[in-house]
């Protein structure tokens, strides 16, 4: 799933936290409960499975959450020294750092939270996945969905 749709949750999640570490940990969590989740990307398209295009979606992904989180906390007024919020959005994206950590450097340190994430990742779509476009479609709507959730109810 999107960091951008994990990262809008974290944030969610570090309003309603009551301390960082609390929040850490349900934002981690939230990560892999929402990578449970059927959501498309096992169905990409072979022409776009390559590095190129891992490594620019991925630049759009970070980018829109920069923005993301800076409008955020713009437009809120959040208080950026309130560690709930940093400690959930870190616990909710780390899990894909830790992928890309596995995929740039020494996959044997990497290996536990890599074959955890793949496992979680499957646990539906390995029997049941949405095509590529419903999935890309169902994130973009969780994203525009979390971040009104975020904006007019936190
Ligand atoms: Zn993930």
């Amino acid at each position: 799933m999107f960091l951008s749709v994990h990262s809008t949750i974290g944030l969610i999640i570090g309003k309603y936290s009551a301390n960082p570490i609390l929040a850490f940990f349900v934002g981690l969590i939230s990560h892999y409960c929402c990578d449970i989740i059927p959501h498309g990307d096992t169905k990409l398209p072979k022409r776009f499975n390559n590095l190129v295009h891992w490594s620019l979606a991925g630049i759009i992904d970070l980018t829109i959450v920069f923005i993301n989180v800076v409008l955020l906390i713009y437009l809120r007024k959040i208080n950026i020294y309130n560690l709930n919020f940093g400690a959930a959005f870190l616990g909710s994206v780390l899990p894909d750092f830790l992928l890309l950590a596995y995929f740039l450097t020494d996959k044997k340190f990497f290996i536990r939270p890599f074959k955890f994430h793949e496992k979680i990742h499957n646990l539906i779509s390995k029997k049941y996945e949405f095509n590529f476009y419903v999935g890309l479609g169902l994130q973009l709507a969780a994203f525009v969905i979390l971040n009104l959730i975020f904006f007019y109810l936190c």
